[in-house]
């Protein structure tokens, strides 16, 4: 099988190269066998190391215990509100944004216990962590400097963790990133000549035919992505269009932290060691994108090393179908 797809909605160009001879479960086996395991001793975000941290921005307790989830400056931030802008010297075609530099770079550090990955928290510790993605959303609202926060998670060696245990990062931007100005370019494009979200249609697609669909909830649906990057790269979509994850509910936290754990825990059953990145794409604020942008999660399993190809061109070489992931993911499932 050899084809190139485009993504509906950035129009990323991916080359389908299956090797039919090769099993779903070949692609996840890759890497990480060099991360030596780290010990909750020397872990700087287990419960009573907080000396080890900043201070927390935000803590989440319940009333009988210590803290639930903690928010802490990260300690060594690729961008921090006191930064001095850096200020373009010359008209050379070297191009430095002058305010790219200014935001900030946050951890949630997801539980006190030393536990790795989603799956090992309750479902009701990955909606609380959830919830407090919407809290720093909210709050990073109020900052008329703030445009774009990113949230995602790193885990696994070859997704970029260097910390194993679990937690996500939220970077803070004065700016829309280039990735979500094209998402919102196509998004509003479509929505101008259809009069239609792009992403409640492409859901509306993937429900009707069923060809990728990995899991579906009452308020979410997972799916395996038409033109994804890497094996598997699944993206969850809530059912209801609402372009702002601030607007989340408790209910729907629930619902979402189910789906994810669900997908995260059949990537786990193939394989001992799993590297992946999940990432939040959501509006922007102070964007009128409400009728047209829709959030959503991209997780991306880190199994396929980016090459020259890659590199070089900006496209990518997937070798499974995502139709072949799909069904393996389904079956691991059951
Ligand atoms: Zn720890
Ligand atoms: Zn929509
Ligand atoms: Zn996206």
């Amino acid at each position: 099988m050899f084809e190139l797809r485009r993504d509906p909605i950035v129009g990323r160009q991916v080359f389908i190269a299956e090797d039919r001879a090769s099993r779903p479960n070949d692609f996840l086996e890759r890497d990480s066998a060099d991360s030596a395991d780290q010990s909750p001793a020397d872990c700087p975000f287990c419960a009573g190391h907080e000396e080890q941290t900043p201070e927390a921005e935000l803590e989440v307790s319940a009333a009988t215990s210590s803290w639930q989830v903690r928010v802490v400056p990260n300690k060594f931030p690729a961008l921090s509100l006191n930064q001095q802008a850096f200020a373009p010297q010359d008209t050379s075609s070297l191009e430095s944004v002058p305010q790219m530099p200014l935001g900030a770079h946050e951890v949630i550090i997801e539980t006190p216990r030393h536990v790795q990955d989603i799956t090992e928290l309750s479902p009701d510790e990955v909606a609380r962590v959830l919830r407090v993605y919407r809290q720093r959303l909210r709050d990073w609202s109020e900052h008329d400097s703030i445009r774009y926060v990113s949230i995602f998670k790193n885990v696994g060696v070859a997704a970029g963790a260097s910390l194993e245990h679990a937690h996500s990062q939220l970077i803070a931007l004065p700016d829309v990133p280039p990735a979500i100005i094209a998402e919102l370019g196509s998004a509003e494009y479509y929505f101008a000549k259809h009069r239609k979200c792009i992403f409640c249609q492409v859901l509306t697609e993937e429900l009707s035919h069923g060809k990728r669909l990995v899991f579906e909830n009452e308020s979410f649906v997972a799916f395996c992505a038409y033109a994804g990057r890497q094996p598997y790269e699944t993206w969850i979509v809530p059912r209801d269009h609402n372009a702002q994850f601030e607007h989340l509910t408790n209910e729907e936290s629930l619902q979402l932290a189910a789906v994810i754990q669900r997908l995260v825990r059949s990537l786990r059953s193939r394989l001992s060691r799993l590297s992946y990145n999940l990432m939040l794409h959501t509006s922007p604020f102070r964007q009128d994108a409400a009728d047209y942008y829709h959030w959503h999660f991209e997780l991306v399993p880190r199994c396929t090393q980016l090459a020259g190809f890659e590199w070089g061109t900006g496209m990518f070489i997937n070798p499974l179908s995502p139709e072949r992931a799909a069904a393996a993911l389904v079956a691991s499932a059951q």
